[in-house]
């Protein structure tokens, strides 16, 4: 180990338990539940044996009032719910780490659309009342001093049962919008009684969620608190540097360890593209100032230098990760053992958060293997020997071709890699020049890095192939990344593609990467969605270029909601002087003119654009594949083991489904394919469904 990163593994006493480095995976949504407890288990104890020193859950419900159905999260609501957590825990002491539980109530940020319980809050305010996904048509209850202990309660229950599960420290959850988090600002609790006005009485639900969670936890268990710090820490308090100074002086040391975060999900979880690494420091540096216990806080750290130097300047005590642990979960033992250069770095591209939202087990760029390791036995830095002594041609070096060539090469196979690019990475290359997306290179660095250090692996950059050169590799298992290309296909109202728009005054995105520069005034017009449009919209305005932004979405890059992006689109499509039109098609374009109608109206304006610019459908280049597998010129004939497609040449997509894909291929060669053929989690359960509610009506 490098002697300047021998502070990281350093213990760290957590009340009465001992963290054994500073490597703590905070909690984080994994989108796995009491549905998928084998899932959820493999998931966290492999962050275990990566080296973090603490694992924790996603948010795990007390009751059936904190019920965010939907979106998937863990639940305690009574004893039948021990057992999977049990797995849990036992999967991550397993390899000698703490396991931690993040206990949840959701109050008026949950709608209880399944248990159907009005939900909880201080003073009946919704919160984030107009985003989708919170509107409910429900305003939250006004809670009475009955509901206040009764909250008291589960949190007392949900703690022992944690206990139970075996978990080693027990949260309380006062962070981004939830229950404890509305009592403590003005914003949410209006109260006039002893829980609202002072701080020192807002502050008083969240102590007495201490008190019950410390008096649960006895000697055994740690207790921690989350909260998030950004608005308290923008508010001027009387005694105070801030609120937020205010409450956690208030609260000081009556918690084992303190767990810092931001307020929302966009500003918490920040993509890459929006949020530098470290960008909470400037609303948590104060805490060592006012508490002696450790605190742990995040930022998408991926460095240990960065690390390092959080510890050492005293910022935290702990370095929270929850992407950096997702996209690596062997990051501490790769620092442990000389080998940070091997780190398989976050790119902070938040489709991990994506899966969440899409209600799915957590699915991630730069590490096929998240979410696969029980059902596909999928480790992330062990793989079976290749099946035979065999050779491998894999054609296109962008993120498929290269997660495909790396671990037919870990798995003992000959490896062989072209790309008709002098410079191997595919579109990351070309994408992780525009702005923001610079960290996105490291999907193509990480690998190269790999495969360049491996004597059984040639690199052949510069070397576009067709059919015949193929010949010269009969034997071989042949993969075929040879990507997508943006079409200029127009979208019908009826949202399907239809023809391409022609002219010389037409262009597609890899026209613009390919470095041409469109004449002014000229129109992004997007019915892909997700970033590109947005992206290249910003960058022409931001080169003095007039700039519209046309999609038929009601919002700018509208898939970015997903990834948390979309507030802050918005802000630089604005900050960069774009114009953006939503809810409208693009007709036709004579070269001076763009003719656009409203998708509800069909009325009818024109701008006056001397270019276009069409982001919408990729189609596979796969014409390379086609061809060798025609029936007139087949495989046999050459003498090829097999031949796939594999990535954007398969079927277009983000640049994680095509990592997924070439990584899948070289798992599966010459075994049982586990893309049908995978294990499916069942629950785990004491007691038959129902016994307690039987037992309590008879
Ligand atoms: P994916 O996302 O599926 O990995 P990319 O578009 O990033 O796809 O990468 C495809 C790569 O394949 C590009 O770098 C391109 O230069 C390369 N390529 C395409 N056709 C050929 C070919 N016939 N021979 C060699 N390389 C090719
Ligand atoms: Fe990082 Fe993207 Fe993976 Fe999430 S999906 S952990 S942001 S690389």
């Amino acid at each position: 180990m490098n002697k300047r990163y021998e502070v990281l593994f350093e213990p760290v006493s957590i009340g009465p338990v001992t963290a054994p480095n500073r490597f703590y995976q905070v909690p984080h949504a994994s989108g796995m539940t009491e549905a998928n407890p084998r899932v959820r288990a493999a998931f966290r104890g492999v962050k275990a044996e990566g080296g973090w020193g603490v694992v924790s859950t996603g948010a795990v419900s007390i009751h059936p009032s904190s019920d965010d159905s939907p979106l998937p999260h863990g639940r305690l609501w009574d004893d039948n719910d021990i057992a999977s957590h049990e797995m849990t825990c036992d999967a991550i002491h397993e390899h000698g780490a703490l396991a931690a539980v993040e206990l949840w109530h959701g109050g008026a940020s949950v709608m209880n659309r399944t248990s159907r319980i009005t939900p909880y809050s201080p003073s009946g305010i919704p919160w984030a009342a107009t985003h989708v996904g919170f509107m409910g048509n429900l305003k939250p209850r006004i809670m009475d001093k009955q509901d206040i202990k009764d909250v008291l309660r589960w949190q007392y229950e949900g703690a022992l049962r944690s206990r139970q599960a075996g978990f080693d420290i027990l949260y309380v959850y006062a962070g981004m919008g939830y229950l404890p988090y509305e009592f403590l600002l003005d914003d949410y609790n209006r109260r006039a009684d002893d829980y609202g006005g002072s701080v020192a009485n807002r502050v008083r639900f969240v102590r007495e969620l201490l008190d019950v969670t410390k008096e649960a936890a006895g000697e055994k268990c740690a207790v921690a608190i989350r909260i998030s710090l950004e608005v308290l820490r923008g508010r001027l308090s009387d005694n105070y540097e801030s609120e937020a100074h205010e409450v956690v002086s208030l609260l000081s040391d009556l918690p084992d360890l303190w767990d810092v975060k931001m307020d929302a999900s966009p500003t918490d979880c920040g993509s890459s593209r929006f949020r530098q690494e470290g960008a909470h420091e400037p609303t948590i540096d104060f805490m060592k100032q006012v508490t002696d216990k450790p605190v742990v806080g995040v930022g998408r750290f991926t460095s240990p230098d960065t690390m390092v130097s959080q510890v050492n300047r005293g910022i935290l005590d702990l370095i929270g990760g929850a992407r950096a642990s997702i996209a690596d979960p062997f990051l501490p033992e790769k620092i442990r053992s000389g080998k940070e250069d091997q780190i398989r770095e976050c790119i902070g591209c938040n489709l991990c958060i994506a899966s969440w939202h899409d209600g799915v087990p957590v699915r991630c760029t730069q590490n096929a293997t998240a979410g696969e390791e029980w059902r596909k036995s999928w480790h992330p830095e062990q793989f079976k020997p290749a099946h035979a002594d065999e050779n491998v041609l894999v054609v296109g070096g962008g993120p498929a071709g290269l997660e495909a060539a790396l671990v037919a090469a870990k798995r003992g196979y000959q490896v062989t890699l072209a790309d008709g690019m002098q410079q191997l990475g595919g579109r990351v290359t070309l994408e992780a020049r525009l702005p923001g997306l610079s960290a996105w290179r490291r999907v193509a660095d990480y690998r190269l890095h790999a495969l360049k250090q491996m004597e059984s692996v040639s690199l052949y950059p510069g070397s576009q192939l067709e059919p015949d050169d193929i010949a010269e590799f009969s034997d071989h298992h042949v993969v075929i990344a040879t990507g997508a290309r943006w079409t200029k296909s127009l979208y019908s109202a009826s949202e399907v593609p239809v023809g391409e728009m022609e002219g010389p005054s037409v262009h597609t995105p890899d026209d613009l990467m390919a470095g041409i520069v469109p004449e002014a005034p000229v129109l992004i017009y997007d019915f892909d969605n997700y970033y590109m449009g947005g992206v290249l919209a910003e960058n022409l305005a931001s080169k003095g270029l007039k700039t519209f932004y046309l999609t038929p979405a009601g919002h700018a890059s509208a898939w970015t909601i997903m990834t948390n992006e979309q507030p802050f689109v918005h802000a630089a499509l604005h900050k960069a002087g774009v114009i953006v039109l939503t809810q409208s098609l693009l007709l036709e374009h004579d070269g001076e003119r763009a003719r656009i109608s409203n998708i509800f109206t069909g009325n009818e304006e024109c701008l006056a654009v001397c270019s276009v610019v069409i982001v919408g459908l990729r189609l596979p280049n796969d014409s390379l594949f086609r061809r060798l597998t025609s029936s007139s010129d087949n495989p046999e004939q050459r003498n090829i083991r097999s031949i796939e497609r594999v990535g954007d040449c398969l079927a277009p997509g983000a640049i994680m489904h095509a990592v997924y894909s070439g990584h899948s291929w070289a798992r599966n060669l010459g075994c049982v394919s586990t893309e049908d053929n995978y294990l499916r989690d069942l629950p785990v359960s004491i007691n038959p469904p129902g016994a307690a509610i039987r037992k309590f009506n008879d």
